[in-house]
């Protein structure tokens, strides 16, 4: 891809998420508590289908739903039992690098935001997140006071190599969406919608379609002179407390971060039981 993706000067959702207040200073006494912030961005790109069978219109009508459910009552099968996503691939953003830095989730289903109701059509989305994402953002709190909520500023899309990997993403989901085997359903897109068609463009669109996909990490770093908790992930400054979730990550992987924090959990104990 020959890419010129330029900062991306119209507000976006998330590249520049609204504050709930003025950004407050990190912890004198635990520097580096709360930076770092990492997370996979998902572009959530959808498509129209003709004659596809979709949960869309099966959990659009009473009908469907009826379906729905004597299908699980009677053979435990069908769309209640199914995981979020049927289909996952990771894939290359250009040809030159050498393993996948993106991945896909792909679901027959498509609504306008989360929280939503899905579309009265057939669609599918064919989520992509960049799995090295550059841009690194803050948590922290604005109070003493535990109700009042963390100030997130996830900072996405904030570098030009993560504007570029969005452009590039959206373009190949594109191509992978206009193949021969998926003109039977006659895909239009809806998200982005071709009116985006430059790398700013699609830069900006990212911004639009964009959210998490709940993977935040490294907001407590271990490892480095500079990170808040050594490598036996303890802090530096306090004796006898460490930490062993997702935040420890000095840096986001390229996958998901379940089975990693479980990993980190286990090699905690292991570490405090002197067994590592
Ligand atoms: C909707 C969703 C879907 C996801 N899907 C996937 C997926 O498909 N694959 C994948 O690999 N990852 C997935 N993830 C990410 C994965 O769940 C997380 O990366 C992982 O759970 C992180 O573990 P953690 O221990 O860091 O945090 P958590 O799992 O959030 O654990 C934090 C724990 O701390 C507890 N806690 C919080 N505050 C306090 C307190 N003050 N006192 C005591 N306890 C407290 C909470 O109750 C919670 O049990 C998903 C996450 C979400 C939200």
């Amino acid at each position: 891809m020959t890419s010129t993706v330029q900062p991306v000067p119209r507000p976006t959702p998330f590249a520049t998420a609204p504050s709930n207040g003025p950004v407050p200073a990190s912890n004198p006494r635990l520097p580096g508590l709360g930076a770092e912030l990492q997370d996979h961005l998902q572009l959530r790109c959808s498509w129209r289908l003709t004659g596809a069978k979709a949960l869309n219109t099966l959990a659009n009508s009473l009908w469907g739903k009826a379906m729905i459910g004597a299908e699980y009552a009677l053979r435990r099968s069908g769309t209640m039992p199914m995981a979020p996503s049927q289909l996952g691939v990771f894939a290359k953003s250009r040809p030159e690098i050498a393993t996948a830095d993106l991945e896909y989730h792909v679901q027959p289903l498509s609504l306008g935001a989360f929280g939503e109701p899905l579309h009265s059509y057939p669609a599918l989305t064919a989520s992509v997140c960049n799995l090295r994402p550059e841009s690194r953002g803050t948590v922290h709190l604005t109070s003493p006071d535990f109700r009042d909520a963390p100030r997130i500023a996830p900072n996405y899309l904030s570098t030009e190599g993560d504007r570029r990997t969005a452009a590039s993403a959206i373009r190949l989901t594109r191509r992978i969406m206009a193949q021969s085997a998926m003109a039977r359903h006659a895909p239009e897109e809806i998200k982005p919608g071709l009116s985006f068609e430059t790398d700013e463009d699609l830069a900006h669109a990212a911004g639009e379609i964009g959210t998490t996909i709940f993977h935040p990490v490294s907001t407590l770093r271990m490892g480095g002179e500079d990170a808040p908790l050594d490598s036996t992930l303890r802090f530096r400054d306090l004796e006898n407390l460490r930490v062993a979730d997702g935040s420890v990550m000095p840096r986001i992987c390229s996958g998901n971060t379940n089975a990693p924090t479980i990993m980190i959990a286990e090699k905690a104990s292991d570490m405090i039981l002197g067994r590592a």
